[in-house]
């Protein structure tokens, strides 16, 4: 990881950086008194007291209860306000979306899904922010603070500009998600790739609580890979860390979306699976899905299939060996402490992940392999939402210059 630049020291620098210390604090530590925090800190009492009020006001903090006074009056302790305000997520997908909103432990409150009437961008960004004026609409009628829209979005993302860079739906390139939904909204909105946030939602709502290095893979219409190095998202230089859909795990395989050949995408991402299973009809006129039209062929009809149909077998077993390479590759090249698993594919098949564990054992370095856990998220079909709503978590905890 590159040494980060030394950031220039502000009054306005120093503040957030201490209002984050103090948050921080109460969240892990809470209920916590102002006495103890100042101690933890090494702040002033003063400064607690005027930075501990800000949050109150905020509404991220409350004071609890009386505590154990060592002499003298009982100090009043301060806890987390998980339940003091809402964050909305949003995931939009190549032909839907899903907008939620969460509580402050990422627990959902309300969740809609609606399809996309067609793939073209202005379609997806004008149905996306008309759908979030409603719940917006909502939100206001409930009186509850709203701190924020978090999006996650397919393809390279430009975080700095929420403008997604690369998405392999013919027809869609440069794409100004975040300027879009700004303009359409009025309000500022955090746009990130969807594994990234995926990868956020564990790490604060989800199963990677107490983990300080994580990496998410989705295998859904992509595969892609978020990570977290020492509690931080690692994006890489060009925005493009962790995209190991496009490694390539096969010199003779099919033309990828991304214009290169045989990368692990179209080995095992949910259309590669169905093609697979299209293609191998030709050489199985006997599998079950000989009689369904091509076009009906569904990933869940492919896996339906997986232990009575030779074809689907194949495919099958096929599918959980590159699934066991990719963790391998990202345990080698990470050594994170955990490894979870999202997206509509490991979704529609428990025994993949056992499956590919197996592969995955057999590559990764043995000091790595009997300790790295490798999980398949508990947030099941919601880790995209919750995940964007984490984005908004992250960015209130964190603060923006330091996510
Ligand atoms: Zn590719």
């Amino acid at each position: 990881m590159p040494l980060q630049k030394p950031l220039k020291a502000s009054q306005e620098l120093i503040q957030e950086l201490n209002r984050i210390a103090v948050l921080k604090r109460v969240r892990d530590k809470g209920p916590i008194s102002r006495a103890d925090l100042a101690r933890e800190t090494g702040l002033s009492p003063s400064a607690i007291t005027s930075l501990t009020g800000a949050l109150i006001r905020r509404s991220l903090i409350h004071e609890k209860e009386l505590g154990v006074s060592r002499k003298g009056r009982r100090p009043v302790l301060l806890e987390f306000n998980y339940g003091g305000g809402i964050l909305i997520g949003v995931e939009i997908e190549m032909d839907k979306v899903a907008i939620a909103t969460t509580n402050l432990r990422g627990s959902l409150l309300n969740i809609q899904r609606c399809p996309f009437e067609d793939h073209s961008p202005d379609t997806v960004l004008k149905k996306t922010a008309s759908l979030l004026r409603n719940v917006l609409e909502e939100v206001r009628a409930s009186k509850i603070s709203l701190y924020g829209i978090g999006v996650s979005f397919p393809g390279v993302v430009d975080v700095q500009t929420g403008a997604c860079l690369f998405w392999a739906d013919p027809g869609w390139g440069y794409i100004e998600v975040k300027k879009s939904l700004e303009a359409d909204l009025g309000l500022p909105v955090l746009v990130e790739e969807d594994v990234r946030a995926e990868a956020l939602g564990e790490f604060w709502f989800g199963l990677a609580q107490e983990v300080s290095n994580l990496v998410c893979i989705r295998v859904d219409n992509g595969v892609g890979a978020g990570v977290i190095i020492d509690g931080h998202l690692y994006r890489g230089t060009h925005n493009t860390a962790g995209e190991i859909g496009h490694i390539m795990v096969d010199p003779d395989g099919a033309r990828c979306t991304c214009g290169h050949v045989g990368c692990l995408q179209t080995k095992i991402s949910a259309p590669a699976i169905v093609r697979q299973a299209i293609e191998g009809l030709q050489h199985h006129p006997e599998s079950a899905l000989s009689g369904i039209p091509p076009g009906e062929i569904t990933l869940q009809k492919i896996f339906d299939l997986k232990k009575s149909d030779p074809l689907c077998q194949d495919i099958f077993e096929e599918v959980s060996i590159f699934l066991g390479i990719a963790v391998a590759t990202v345990v080698n090249v990470y050594d994170p402490e955990m490894v979870i698993l999202t997206g509509s594919v490991i979704e529609q098949a428990d025994e993949l992940l056992e499956r590919g564990k197996v592969t995955e054992t057999r590559q990764v370095l043995r000091t790595a392999a009997d300790k790295v856990d490798i999980q398949k998220s508990g947030f099941g079909e919601n880790a995209g939402v919750v995940g964007a709503a984490a984005l908004v978590f992250h960015n209130l905890i964190s603060g923006p210059r330091f996510g």
